[in-house]
């Protein structure tokens, strides 16, 4: 961007500004220098030098955010079929991926995982401006337990090479202090429990401690980065929040007790339904391995019942696909807000969970998320009304314009 000032009008559609309040019929957005300067009915804002876009009807409203991302996988059935992956390809393969999302509407994201701190290296080459993508969250490695959910994720029974694999609160404090020294901005806790994916565990299973993730997560506070933890049962679920966690990733089993300790500790749920649903949708036949469909059918209808127990109790839920699991696509990541819907959340609550609160979560709320003035012109153009139809922002081609910053990366008007 030049030293002179750019600003840009949007102005003529209906307004959604991501706080959850009333649409404008006939609004605008004011962006200056990547960020906006004015909001509201367009008659109210001024338009004197600026570049003008005319909305025509469509709807105005923050860029998405998706709050649980595998940037490095691309939703093979078999991620076994990973393991032989170079880091400097899965780099790449990121960096294919950043421009396909934020393509997509995604202008926030935060990475929940990867090897060879490739994440770490989209992020920084995404802001250095060497590649177009979101503005990216990146936690480095996702700290494990010996045979946890993250070691040897796609292979049980393979040594890999991990400074992530850890095994007291030293040695999380350590993995912890290593992240950040090669530039987390949050850390993820990848095995409070067992998982889907990992032959050989449990999702109900804890596997870290209390006292391994309290380790990490004091020095993740110290170092005012936040954390987030993968937590399918009751168990795991309510070690990681007492352990201090700042978000329960997946939560297949969370009862009215896990939604009070929720509730008092300020603690987000990012559900990621999508990636339980596609595991059932596609099964075996697709590829998928045996014990990842068994497990994934056999918590389907709990992660749904903790879902809704969650969302009725007041949890804030800030929406999360894990795109990268299988049939969990870069790009097609809005499908979460759809299935949020049809879990019971109205439309205007899924916006709202993938813009306002999505931001808050990863600690962007000051940032992006709404649309207000302060924030970064992080702004999509949509061809047609979401709160009619969600599913609709799961159509990449309804999505007109994508800007972020300021700057606009995709224009299909
Ligand atoms: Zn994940």
């Amino acid at each position: 961007m030049s030293g002179s000032s750019k600003r840009t009008l949007i102005r003529g559609g209906l307004l959604i500004d991501g706080t959850g309040a009333e649409p404008i019929d006939d609004g605008a957005v004011l962006i200056e220098n990547g960020k906006i300067i004015e909001v509201g009915p367009t008659s109210q804002i001024r338009s004197s030098g600026a570049e003008i876009i005319e909305a025509g009807g469509r709807t105005i409203m923050p860029g998405l955010i998706d709050t649980h991302i595998h940037i490095a996988s691309d939703g093979n059935p078999n991620p076994m079929k990973r393991l032989k992956d170079k880091h400097a390809y899965t780099a790449i393969r990121s960096s294919v991926h950043a421009r396909k999302l934020l393509e997509a509407g995604f202008t926030t994201i935060r990475d929940a995982g990867a090897h060879g701190y490739t994440n770490i290296a989209t992020r920084d080459a995404i802001n250095d401006g060497l590649i177009p993508g979101p503005r990216l969250r990146a936690p480095g490695y996702g700290l494990t337990s010996t045979g946890g959910h993250g070691d040897g994720y796609y292979a049980p029974h393979v040594e890999i090479d991990n400074p992530a694999r850890v095994d007291s609160p030293d040695e999380v404090r350590r993995a912890t202090r290593l992240m950040l020294k090669m530039g987390a901005d949050c850390i993820k806790f990848v095995s409070a429990t067992g998982g889907v994916m990992s032959d050989g565990d449990e999702p109900a299973a804890p596997q870290f401690t209390i006292e391994e993730m309290a380790a990490g997560i004091h020095e993740a506070k110290a170092h005012g980065v936040h954390t987030f933890a993968h937590a399918q049962g009751t168990t795991g679920i309510k070690n990681a929040i007492k352990a201090g966690i700042n978000s329960i990733e997946h939560g297949f089993w969370i009862d009215d007790e896990a939604v009070e300790m929720m509730k008092t500790n300020d603690v987000f749920f990012v559900p990621t339904l999508n990636a339980v649903y596609q595991i059932v949708e596609f099964g075996e036949e697709a590829g998928i391995p045996a014990y990842a469909v068994r497990k994934a059918t056999e918590a389907q209808e709990a992660h749904l019942e903790s879902f809704d127990r969650a969302r009725k109790g007041g949890v804030k839920i800030a929406m999360g696909t894990d795109a990268g699991t299988p049939f969990n696509k870069q790009g097609e990541n809005a499908i979460e807000m759809e299935l949020m819907h049809r879990a019971g959340m109205p439309a205007m609550d899924a916006i709202v969970a993938t813009t306002k609160t999505a931001a808050e979560c990863i600690r962007f709320g000051d940032v992006t998320g709404t649309l207000e003035v302060g924030k970064a012109g992080d702004v999509i153009l949509v061809d047609g009304n979401p709160l009619d139809q969600v599913s609709m922002l799961r159509n990449v081609e309804k999505i007109h314009l994508v800007m972020k910053e300021g700057e606009i990366f995709a224009n299909r008007m």
